[in-house]
Order: structure tokens, then sequence, then C-alpha cells
């Protein structure tokens, strides 16, 4: 006889998990600053800007001046969304691509009007998908662009049926050699893995304070940056180019703190990158072997 599992339990396999599940299906706090500046266009973020802000946004009339600020906070987190794809290649529309923790759905969109390509995106919340995809209903995509209610260490996808996987900061909830083992699976042979993602830097000589507080504000476990080409290395995925996006995202921090939406956590992300025991990473690696 077999006993009836309810979805989430098949999805959510540890208790952490599930805490990390239902922070993302309801975190009214942090939740604010995300929804309202995806409502400027439609689409909606959980991550952080980089570029060169337009500080004229916190000059001139009183009464614009908050919202004019959502908007360049939020052209820098597409900005930013916009550099994570152009390092995917030569996507064609035949391809398929996964977003490993895919949000609400932000860079999943932009990559499908990109690169006209087949999406899937999976995130352990279930109000997340749900929500992408009505966006996708909305956006008249459903046939392209899928999100699902999955675990990306585990997702039942086909081995070798993806041409290119990102992870837009979602990768201090999981073990990196579980997850690049999952990712090693799925991409077919010289297909591409791109990861942006804030992580520790061993050089400073041990976890700083502020990283640590970053981790208490999101209940994430941020990995040193050693880890990621370890548990790389360990599952043939072989970078290609890796790139310090620190000085890059420094700014949009420093405009954050300007703006009502501010949540707190930017006084330890500020820190962290300024004393050099944090980094904002993005690495490309490809897969060899089979
Ligand atoms: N990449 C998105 C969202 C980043 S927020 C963006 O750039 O907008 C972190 C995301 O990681 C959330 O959607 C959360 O549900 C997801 N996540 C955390 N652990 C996960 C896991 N084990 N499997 C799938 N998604 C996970």
């Amino acid at each position: 006889m077999t006993t009836f599992r309810p979805e989430s339990e098949r999805v959510l396999h540890t208790d952490y998990q599930k805490s990390v599940a239902a922070y993302w299906n309801n975190n009214p706090n942090d939740d604010r600053v995300n929804t309202v500046l995806g409502e400027v266009d439609g689409l909606y973020h959980h991550h952080y800007g980089i570029g060169e802000p337009d500080l004229s946004v916190l000059e001139g009339a009183e009464d614009t001046r908050q919202e004019r600020l959502v908007r360049e906070l939020h052209r820098l987190e597409t900005a930013q969304a916009d550099v994570l794809l152009g390092q995917l290649g030569d996507v064609r529309p035949g391809d398929r691509l996964m977003d490993g923790g895919s949000g609400r759905g932000g860079t999943s969109f932009m990559a499908n009007q990109r690169f006209g390509c087949r999406m899937d995106g999976v995130t352990i919340s279930e109000y997340q998908a749900g929500f992408a995809n009505d966006q996708a209903a909305e956006r008249g995509v459903t046939d392209r662009v899928q999100f699902h209610f999955k675990n990306m260490l585990d997702t039942g996808f086909e081995a070798g049926s993806m041409r290119g996987i990102w992870t837009n900061e979602t990768t201090m909830y999981v073990d990196l050699f579980e997850l690049f083992a999952e990712f090693s699976r799925l991409l077919e042979p010289g297909g591409r893995y791109v990861c942006i993602t804030g992580c520790s830097n061993d050089v400073f000589g041990a976890r700083s304070a502020s990283v640590s507080w970053i981790d208490a504000h999101y209940g994430c476990n941020i990995h040193p940056r050693s880890e990621y080409f370890k548990a790389l290395a360990a599952n043939n995925l072989v970078p290609v180019a890796v790139t310090d996006l620190t000085p890059a995202t420094i700014p949009y921090w420093e405009l954050r703190t300007h703006s009502e939406l501010a949540t707190g956590v930017e006084k330890p992300f500020l820190t962290s990158y300024r004393e050099g025991s944090f980094q904002y990473l993005m690495i490309t690696a490809d897969k060899v072997g089979r």
C-alpha cells in the first residue's frame, strides 16, 4: 500500500528547508521592497543591483523623490540580471534553461525575452511558484516559461536536458556539493552554469560579524569563496570567468540607505563589502564530460 505524502514533504527534505520555504512564503518586511520595485514594470526581483546609480534621484522635488529612488534601485537590479544573462553565451530558441531558486521569476522572464528559449524556474516557495506562473499567464508565455514548486537539489528533470542553468542569489541556502552534483547531472555536455552570489572572503581570515548578521537576517548560510571552486571542481564544472562585482554593487547599497524601504540589512552589507570580509561574485562555468 502506498501512503500519501503531501507535495510539500516531497519537496522539502529538512526542517531547515521548511523554514526557508516559510520565509519566502511570508516575509512581509523584506518583501515590501521587492514588491514595490517589481510594480515599476512587472519584473519582480529578489536580488541586488549593480552599476552606476543616477544620484540625481536624491535631489529635486521631495514629493517624487522616493518614487524616483525606487525606479533607480529597480533599474540597477534589472541591470544585474542582464549581466548574468550575458554570461550564458549562445542560447537558441530551441534550448532549455533552468533558474535555480527562481523567486518571483524576474530573471526567467528576461531570459525568455532575450533568447526566446524554454525556461523552467524552480523554487521551494509554493507561493512564489504560483505568483510567477500567474505572471507567465499575464504575459501569455505559459507554453515557454514555467515555474515549479521543486527543490533545486533534486529537481526530477531529465539528465542532460538543460543548455544552461543559473542561480541568482540562492546558493547560500544549500550545500554546494549537493547542488552542483544536481546541476552537473542536468546540464548537457558543454552546457553552462552562471552563479551570482555573496560569499565570505577566505583572505579576510574568518567569518566577520557583518557576514553573520546577514546570515541571521535571511536565515541563510553564506559560503566561503573557496567552497564554490571546490564544489564546482568536484562536479565537472570548469570555471571560464570569475568577476568580482563588489565594487559595482556598493553604490546600489549606498543608494538603498536613502530609501524608506530600507530593511536595516544595508549596514552589514556595506560594512562587510568595505572591510573586505564579503564579496559579490559572478562565476561562469562549463560542464565537461558527460
Ligand atoms: N533568483 C531569484 C530569487 C532569489 S531569492 C531572483 O533573483 O529574484 C532566493 C530564492 O531561493 C527563493 O526563491 C527561495 O525559494 C529559493 N530557494 C532556496 N532554497 C531552495 C532550494 N533548495 N530549492 C529551490 N529554491 C530554493
